[in-house]
């Protein structure tokens, strides 16, 4: 029988919220064990690679500046400065009401930063190997879990066993340390898939982000850095499943028509800039943020739909806001007190934003015609209120 290895910190899961608290941690001066069943896939066109991109909100991009990691990162970061959302839900699909948030009302920065999600985690890995702190250990699973009020006892897929004072659960929406905990979750489902890709386009984006309603679900067009001299977006497209079946099985030229129309060919011409990958859309939330010595978070805490770019940033105000009971109060670590006091300051934002995702989510799913028109009506209503607009542009980056 092996012994034990000790850490103050495991973390479940080494997807891009895991990762980010491997080395967020770390750089705080905590011992940490890190794994993941699956390597993680560091270059843009090998198969399996993520080709989501991840717009980092102003107070996401600030908890990477603490760790070390912006550097790394600035060089290849879009700025997204407006927020543009058209109504399409006319008979033709062309804009007819077309509202843009600019970052100015609000702040001196841009809202955010975009990048895509495979160079994230390239440059993620290669600041935990600069870290001596950090163990991380690629290709290996938890298994199980056992605590008492003193620590917790993870079992890993190698048959290795590591004691830690608080385990992370950043293993994703079917979460297996959730689970293990015994916390339940409360699932909502849509029969609606996103397409995620990059497309090239002969029209600049300005540092424009450009979400597009009409029926199924948004289309969205994040700004990416220029692709082969062209100007480039990532892609999400929200569609019902059996029209997502359909759209992947076009040929190239095909599936470009197509999405030319659906984005009303604000950009020009759409071009295909990568492979196109597809992800199930649910909304989910844990009934409890923790549980004895381990806290939940990112996806094995809460799902959203990706609209407004919440996802990962409300995953990484998770993140900041345990790194902050665990900085304030190091001896305690993964105690009842720094838990409850986790579980508190999180659940009612949570609750909150999946909630309020949900409802924005179903309204841009719409089919029929007076439905989508009252729609348009509320996107004007909202937006012609100053306050209201400003008050939901600082609700939407999170400072509020
Ligand atoms: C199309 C799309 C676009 C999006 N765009 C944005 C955006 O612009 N901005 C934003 O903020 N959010 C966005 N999101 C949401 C964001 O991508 C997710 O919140 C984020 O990727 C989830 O990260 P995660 O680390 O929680 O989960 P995952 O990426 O699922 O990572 C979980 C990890 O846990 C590992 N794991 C599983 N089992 C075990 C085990 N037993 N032991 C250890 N590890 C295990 C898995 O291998 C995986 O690597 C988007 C989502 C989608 C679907």
């Amino acid at each position: 029988m092996t012994t034990p290895c000790s850490t103050d910190i495991l973390i479940s899961g080494g997807g891009i919220a895991g990762l980010t608290a491997a080395v967020a941690f770390a750089t705080a001066g905590f011992d940490v064990i890190c794994v993941d069943p699956t390597a993680p896939i560091t270059e843009r066109d090998v198969d399996g690679s993520d080709l989501r991109t991840t717009a980092f909100l102003q107070p996401a991009q600030e908890l990477l500046e603490r760790c070390g990691l912006w550097n790394r990162l600035e060089a290849y970061a879009a700025p997204l400065q407006t927020m543009r959302i058209v109504d399409a839900g006319g008979d033709l699909p062309e804009p007819r009401i077309v509202r843009d948030f600019n970052a100015a009302d609000i702040s001196d920065k841009p809202f955010g930063w975009n990048l895509p999600n495979w160079l994230l985690r390239r440059e993620m890995v290669a600041r935990l190997a600069e870290m001596p702190n950090v163990d991380f250990r690629p290709g290996i699973g938890t298994r199980s879990l056992f605590t008492r009020d003193t620590g917790a006892k993870v079992g890993l897929s190698d048959g290795t066993t590591v004691r830690a004072q608080l385990v992370v659960a950043a293993d994703g929406r079917s979460s297996p340390m959730r689970e293990a905990a015994g916390i339940d979750v409360h699932t909502m489902r849509y029969g609606q898939k996103a397409l995620a890709f990059a497309v090239t386009h002969a029209i600049a984006h300005d540092n424009v982000s450009t979400e597009i309603h009409r029926s199924g679900g948004p289309f969205t067009l994040v700004p990416l850095p220029d692709h082969d001299g062209q100007p480039s977006s990532a892609v999400v497209w929200m569609e019902r499943g059996p029209r997502v079946t359909e759209l992947l099985a076009l040929a190239p030229e095909d599936f470009e028509a197509e999405m030319t129309e659906r984005s009303c060919g604000l950009f020009g011409p759409l071009k295909l800039a990568s492979r196109r990958t597809s992800w199930p859309i649910i909304s989910q939330s844990a009934d409890h943020l923790a549980g004895q010595r381990i806290a939940l978070i990112a996806e094995a805490a809460h799902v959203v739909p990706p609209i407004g770019a919440q996802g990962l940033n409300m995953s990484l105000s998770d993140l900041r806001c345990l790194l902050d009971l665990a900085e304030a109060r190091p001896e305690g670590l993964g105690d009842a007190q720094m838990l409850d006091s986790y579980h508190k300051a999180r659940i009612r934002d949570v609750k909150l934003r999946v909630q309020g995702i949900d409802l924005l989510n179903r309204a841009s799913m719409v089919h029929a015609r007076p439905l989508r028109d009252a729609r348009a009506m509320g996107l004007n209503a909202l937006y012609s209120l100053a306050p209201v607009r400003r008050t939901l542009m600082q609700m939407g980056l999170g400072v509020r």
